[in-house]
C-alpha cells in the first residue's frame, strides 16, 4: 500500500489519494473499506482508468483491483453459451482470449479492451448492433464489498434492488468484486468496411442497421464521406481470413495511430487545413474484408490520446441529429479531425444505462487532446439533449442530476438504493455528486 498519484488515460481527470491500496482478496478489500469508512475517508475503485470524466477520482483511498483477474468457474448453459464468474480486477484484453479457450465469447464488445470489466460495466460500456445490448446486459449476479465491509451477493432473484443498481452502478454502491456471466458460444466475425456517403447513407439507415449483426460507421467532419463497418456473426470454427500481417500493420498502426497522431499534430497547427486533412484521409482508408475471432474484430489499439463525449440519442433521431451537427460545424469557425463514430444498441432495462427503454443511435466526437474540446462538445451536447439525448456516463459531459433525472424512469429507484446500501456515501466523489445529487 503506498501513496501515489493517478490520472486516467486521457490525462484529464487525476487524483492524490491518501491511499492506494492493491487488494489480493475480498477479505482484504472488505478490511480496506471497512477502515476507510470509520476514518472517514471516501473509497473509489479504479479499473484501468480509461474513464474521461472524474467518475473515478477520490482524495480518500483509490483501490486497485489488480491483484483480483481471472475466470474463477464456467458453467455451461447448453446451447446457448456459459455463466462464467470473472474477478473484477480482470482486463478484457485477458478475458477475450480466456473465453475463447473456452469455447465461449462475450455477447458484444466495445472498441477497445484495455478495461476492467467491473469498470467497463459501471459506466455502461457498450459495442454496436441494433439487436446487442450494451456489456452489463450479459451479468446475472455479482459480489460486492459494500460501504461497512460487507460481501453482499446479488442477483435478479436475491438482492434484487443492488442487482438493478449495481450492474451499471457508476461505483457508487459498493465494490464488485465478481461477477457472473452470461457468455455466448465462441463466434467469428466478418468485417466488410467500405467508404461511402454520410447523406445516402442516412436515406437507407434501416437497410445498414438491419443488414447486418453489427453495423457502426464513422463520419468525417467537414466532409460528407464515411467509413462503414458491416461485422456479421460467424460460427467459431469458421476458418479465420484476417487482414495480412502488412496490411493491418498500415491500416490499423500506421494509418489510424502513427500517421493519425502525426495529422493531428499538424492539424493542431494548422487548423484552416483540417477539412482537406479529412477529405484525404476519408479516401486513403480503403475497403477490405477480413474474418476473424470476434474479440480481435471487435477492438482495436488507440494510440493517439483525445477527448470523447458520446451521447446516446433515440435510434430514430439519429439522422436529424448528425444533420444538426453537420450545420453547426459549417457555420461555426470549428474544426475538428477526429472522426465522428455511430453506434447502435438495442433497448434494455437496466436503471442506468443509456440505452433504457429505447431502441438507441450513439453519437460519439473526439478531439485531439492538444486541442480545445469544449465548444465542439458543448454544441453538440446542446443537439443531442434537443432529442432527449443522454451521456456515456465514462465519457466528457456537463449534466447534472436535476437535467438527468427526467430521462431515466429509474433514477429515484437508483439513488435510494445508493442511499441504502451506501448511507454515508463512503463511495461518493464530486462527479457522483453532479450526477446523482
Ligand atoms: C480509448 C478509449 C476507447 C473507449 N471505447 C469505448 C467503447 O467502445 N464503448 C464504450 O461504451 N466506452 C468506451 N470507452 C469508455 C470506457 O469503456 C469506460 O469509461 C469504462 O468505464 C472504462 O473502464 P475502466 O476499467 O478503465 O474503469 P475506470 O475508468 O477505472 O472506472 C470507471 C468506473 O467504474 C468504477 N469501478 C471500477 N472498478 C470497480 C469495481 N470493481 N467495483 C465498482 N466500481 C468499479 C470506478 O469507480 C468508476 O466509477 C473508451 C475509453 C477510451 C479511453
Amino acid at each position: 500500500m503506498e501513496t501515489q498519484t493517478w490520472h486516467n488515460w486521457a490525462h484529464c481527470a487525476g487524483a492524490s489519494p491518501r491511499r492506494f491500496a492493491t487488494p489480493k482478496s475480498v477479505a482484504e478489500v472488505s478490511a480496506e473499506v471497512a477502515r476507510a469508512a470509520s476514518e472517514g475517508l471516501h473509497v473509489k475503485c479504479i479499473g484501468a482508468g480509461h474513464s474521461f470524466t472524474s467518475v473515478a477520482v477520490t482524495d480518500g483511498v483509490m483501490i486497485s483491483l489488480d491483484n483480483l483477474r481471472g475466470i474463477t468457474s464456467a458453467v455451461p448453459v447448453s446451447p446457448s453459451g456459459a455463466l462464467v464468474t470473472v474477478l473484477a480486477g480482470t482486463r478484457l484484453y485477458e478475458l477475450n482470449p480466456a473465453l475463447w479457450d473456452l469455447g465461449l465469447a462475450m455477447v458484444n464488445l466495445g472498441d477497445i479492451d484495455a478495461q476492467s470489466i467491473a469498470g467497463a460495466i459501471s459506466t455502461g460500456t457498450h459495442g454496436t448492433g441494433a439487436r446487442f445490448g450494451g456489456l452489463a446486459n450479459q451479468i446475472r449476479s455479482l459480489q460486492l464489498v459494500l460501504a461497512d465491509g460487507t460481501v453482499a451477493d446479488c442477483s435478479a432473484e436475491e438482492n434484487p434492488e443492488l442487482f438493478h443498481a449495481s450492474r451499471l452502478g457508476l461505483g457508487a454502491v459498493g465494490i464488485i468484486v465478481s461477477l457472473t456471466l452470461h457468455c455466448a458460444p465462441a463466434y467469428m466475425l466478418r468485417a466488410v468496411e467500405a467508404p461511402a456517403r454520410l447523406g445516402e447513407t442516412l436515406a437507407n439507415l434501416d437497410e445498414h442497421v438491419g443488414s447486418v449483426d453489427h453495423f457502426e460507421f464513422y463520419w468525417f467532419p467537414h466532409t460528407d464521406r464515411i467509413l462503414t463497418k458491416h461485422n456479421t456473426r460467424l460460427p467459431g470454427d469458421t476458418p479465420p481470413d484476417p487482414v495480412p500481417a502488412l496490411r493491418a500493420y498500415i491500416d490499423d498502426e500506421l494509418l489510424s495511430n502513427t500517421v493519425f497522431e502525426g495529422v493531428n499534430r499538424i492539424a493542431t497547427r494548422f487548423p484552416a487545413a483540417i477539412p482537406q486533412i479529412n477529405k484525404l484521409t476519408a479516401r486513403v482508408l480503403g475497403a477490405r474484408t477480413y474474418t476473424d475471432r470476434s474479440y480481435r474484430v471487435f477492438a482495436s489499439p488507440r494510440r493517439v490520446r483525445f477527448r470523447e463525449m458520446e451521447y446516446a440519442v433515440p435510434a430514430e433521431a439519429l439522422a436529424d441529429t448528425l444533420r444538426e451537427i453537420d450545420r453547426w460545424i459549417t457555420d461555426s469557425d470549428f474544426t475538428v479531425a477526429f472522426p465522428v463514430e455511430v453506434r447502435f444498441a438495442a433497448a434494455d432495462d437496466i436503471w442506468l444505462s443509456t440505452a433504457n427503454g429505447r431502441e438507441t443511435a450513439y453519437i460519439a466526437v473526439h478531439q485531439y487532446h492538444r486541442r480545445d474540446h469544449r465548444e465542439y462538445f458543448d454544441a453538440v451536447e446542446t443537439i443531442a439533449r434537443a432529442v432527449d439525448g443522454r451521456p456515456h456516463w465514462g465519457k466528457l459531459h456537463s449534466r447534472t442530476a436535476e437535467d438527468l433525472r427526467p430521462t431515466y424512469r429509474h433514477f429515484d429507484e437508483f439513488r435510494s438504493a445508493r442511499d441504502k446500501y451506501d448511507p454515508g456515501q463512503v463511495f461518493d466523489n464530486d462527479y457522483l455528486r453532479r450526477v446523482l445529487g
